[in-house]
């Protein structure tokens, strides 16, 4: 399911940022826009500079290059605090000894107390957070702390927000529930969201579109849905999900390649690398369709399974639903079942 933004205009634009580290390149001639009412994720692998970007656009680190505009306005000369930009930081960082209202009401500027803790509710209303007033951080579980810390930065009046990391700190069973409470959260307040994440399946449920960094450049940005079906290169395509990258010879509209004669995303000539998910490859009862192939592994993962199955010298993973009745070791016929995305080098 993809989201669409509310709108396609460009609001927070980072235009050719470069950052150095020393010798290190951890940015290198970054674009891209984030649109109004858009939720759009940061991702790539440890390193990659994720972090860096977003503390460019927050304010805590210098670009040695590009600019950063929210609106008409150039922000990245602005000190932090004068950017319109809130933050929500990985571990929340909520003060210890201030109940909830106290943590919310420190983001709103009046001056007269009981005037500003009576401003937190439309805030803590936002966030489902009525009736939880007076409690300290240590006495709400981690999906409301979060809650807060978005509350509060609600209360300081952001154009846009970024997140770091927002789901890392809750265990498994509460991040599923708590990001898609987020999300409508998020999505309510109409604001743009840039937030960063090494989850991939975060990421492609998450988001509304995604960018995907690798060593300080960007590799894609696009629509979840375009990213995983139509990778551009063979990182992308690895990178958001299982795949099998398998080197063909195509003819227009279609390829030669271990898997028999397969479908191409786009008209392609000569050698071309070509990647199809697991999900993309049927698998059936030997004497069926396709190419011969031998059970190596099963991966039973309860809804379905993961079949490893060797064509030659070469192993595909192929995505079966648990009941199939195959064994490791068994002769089956393998074939794409929809086309291969041809990958640029
Ligand atoms: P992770 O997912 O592990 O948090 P990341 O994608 O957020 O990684 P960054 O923290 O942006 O990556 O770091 C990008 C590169 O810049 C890394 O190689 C990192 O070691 C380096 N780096 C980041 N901050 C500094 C710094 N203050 N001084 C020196 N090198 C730094």
């Amino acid at each position: 399911m993809t989201h669409p933004a509310n709108t396609d205009r460009p609001f927070l634009r980072i235009e050719g940022v470069s950052k150095r580290f020393g010798d290190m390149a951890a940015l290198k001639d970054v674009s891209l826009d984030l649109r109004e009412g858009e939720i759009h994720a940061l991702i790539g692998p440890s390193g990659c500079g994720k972090s860096t970007l977003l503390r460019i656009v927050a304010g805590f680190e210098t670009a040695d290059e590009g600019s950063v505009h929210l609106g008409q306005r150039r922000i990245d000369t602005l000190k932090p605090e004068a950017r319109g930009i809130g933050i929500v930081f990985q571990d929340y960082a909520l003060f210890p000894h201030l109940t909830t209202a106290q943590n919310v009401a420190f983001a709103l500027k009046y001056a007269n107390v009981s005037r500003r803790t009576a401003g937190t509710a439309p805030f803590l209303r936002m966030v489902r957070l009525e009736g939880f007033e007076n409690r300290f951080p240590d006495e709400l579980s981690g999906g409301q702390q979060q809650r807060v810390a978005l509350a509060r930065t609600f209360a300081a009046g952001p154009r846009a927000i970024l997140l770091d990391e927002p789901f890392s700190n809750l265990d498994a069973s509460l991040r599923e529930t708590t990001r898609r409470e987020i999300r409508d959260i998020l999505k309510a307040s109409g604001l743009g969201i840039l937030f960063v994440t090494h989850d991939r399946e975060e990421a492609l449920s998450f988001a509304d579109r995604i960018t995907v960094l690798r060593q300080g450049r960007i590799e894609q940005t696009g629509l979840p849905k375009d990213l995983y079906f139509r990778p551009a290169n063979a990182f992308v395509a690895a990178f958001l999900g299982s795949t099998n990258l398998l080197d063909g010879v195509a003819s227009g509209a279609s390829a030669e390649t271990p898997l028999g004669r397969v479908s191409l995303d786009r008209p392609a000539s000569g050698p071309v690398r070509l990647s199809l998910r697991p999900e993309s490859i049927r698998i059936a009862p030997e004497g069926g369709e396709g190419v011969p192939a031998t059970v190596a592994s099963l991966v039973f993962k309860g809804h379905d399974a993961s079949a490893f199955v060797r064509v030659g010298e070469t192993t595909f993973e192929v995505l079966t639903t648990a009941s199939l009745d195959i064994e490791p070791g068994q002769c089956v016929h393998v074939a794409a079942r929809s086309c291969a995305v041809v990958l640029e080098e």
